[in-house]
Parts: C-alpha cells; sequence; structure tokens
C-alpha cells in the first residue's frame, strides 16, 4: 500500500492546504494529514479542533485521515508506516527551509522521500498567517478557506478580540 503524509501547522486550513490535499490523495492509496502539535508556539486553534477543522475540509476524500502528531515529522512518518512525505512549494522563499527539512529527514530515514507540490497559482499567496490577519481586520476571507470551516474562525478572531479588550 502506498501511504504517504502531508505534515504541518494547519492553524487554520486553507484551500492552499485542501488543493495539496486532494492532488497527493489522488497519487497515493492512503494519504494522512499529520497536524503537529508544537509546544513552542501558541495557535489559534487547539490541536483537536485543527484536526476536527481539516476532518470536515477533507470529509469529500475518502483515503485522507487526519491524526495530530507531536515530536519529529519523520518518527510519525514510520510510525505510520509511511514512505513519502507531502510538503506544498508557495515560492522560493519556502524553497531553501523545504530542501533543509527534506534533506534532514533522509539522512534519518533514507527509506523516506519528500514529495513537493507546486501550489495552484491561485492559492500560492495565501498562508494560515494571512488569513488570520484578514479575518481579524473582519475582511472576506471565503476565497482563502474552505467554506466548512470559516465561521470557526470569524467566531475564534472574534472571542480573542474581546479578551484583549477585558
Ligand atoms: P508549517 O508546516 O510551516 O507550519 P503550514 O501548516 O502552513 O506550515 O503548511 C504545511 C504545508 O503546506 C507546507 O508544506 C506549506 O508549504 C504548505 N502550504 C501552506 N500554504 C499553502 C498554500 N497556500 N498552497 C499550497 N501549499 C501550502
Amino acid at each position: 500500500m502506498k501511504r504517504a503524509v502531508y505534515p504541518g501547522s494547519f492553524d487554520p486550513v486553507t484551500k492552499g492546504h485542501l488543493d495539496i490535499i486532494e492532488r497527493a490523495a489522488a497519487l497515493v492509496d492512503e494519504l494522512i494529514v499529520g497536524v503537529l502539535n508544537n509546544n513552542a508556539k501558541i495557535p489559534l486553534f487547539s490541536v483537536e479542533e485543527r484536526v476536527n477543522m481539516l476532518n470536515k475540509a477533507t470529509g469529500h476524500i475518502p483515503n485522507v485521515r487526519v491524526e495530530a502528531f507531536s515530536g519529529l515529522s519523520v518518527d510519525f512518518v514510520r510510525r505510520c508506516g509511511a514512505g513519502f512525505i507531502v510538503r506544498g512549494l508557495r515560492a522560493v522563499t519556502d524553497f531553501e527551509y523545504e530542501l533543509q527539512m527534506a534533506q534532514t529527514n533522509r539522512s534519518i530515514d533514507c527509506g523516506i522521500d519528500t514529495l513537493f507540490f507546486t501550489t495552484a497559482l491561485e492559492y500560492a499567496y495565501i498562508s494560515s498567517t494571512i488569513v488570520k490577519e484578514v479575518a481579524s481586520y473582519g475582511g472576506d476571507i471565503s476565497g482563502f478557506v474552505p467554506e466548512a470551516v470559516k465561521d470557526q474562525i470569524y467566531c475564534r478572531i472574534s472571542e480573542t478580540q474581546r479578551e484583549k479588550c477585558k
């Protein structure tokens, strides 16, 4: 069975992520979307919420499974019994870091290769950070995120803004 893992923070999932998920899922038998629980960063959404949002956004793709993980991506990939890591490349600015990560992962486990997908042009400028920024000013994010998660993002942003006003 050909299995791949697409790891990331997905805080929150965007249409750019979803595009990569759909294209990668079409190439493998099973795609596991790994949601990183990173203690070093304070995310807008908890890891459980991010898993839940990804499940809502990918419900139409039968061979996609969403799981939380912490620690090294390559260890998670091994635990999943997968042979590939999927990553997206938006621009040359992503390239240097992604190349370094791919080479590091391969030196840890030469049985794991990284597959890079160039992003769809219409989503190339989208990042989770931009989505949060636009939503925080009340801008329209419907072009940037899957419809199923849009309201949840606006709700969380307004909750955090209310907290800051207290
Ligand atoms: P990170 O792993 O750096 O926290 P993200 O969770 O935002 O990053 O992204 C996970 C993966 O998705 C990375 O490979 C990233 O390059 C890719 N990605 C992020 N935004 C987009 C986009 N708009 N289009 C395609 N791929 C993207």
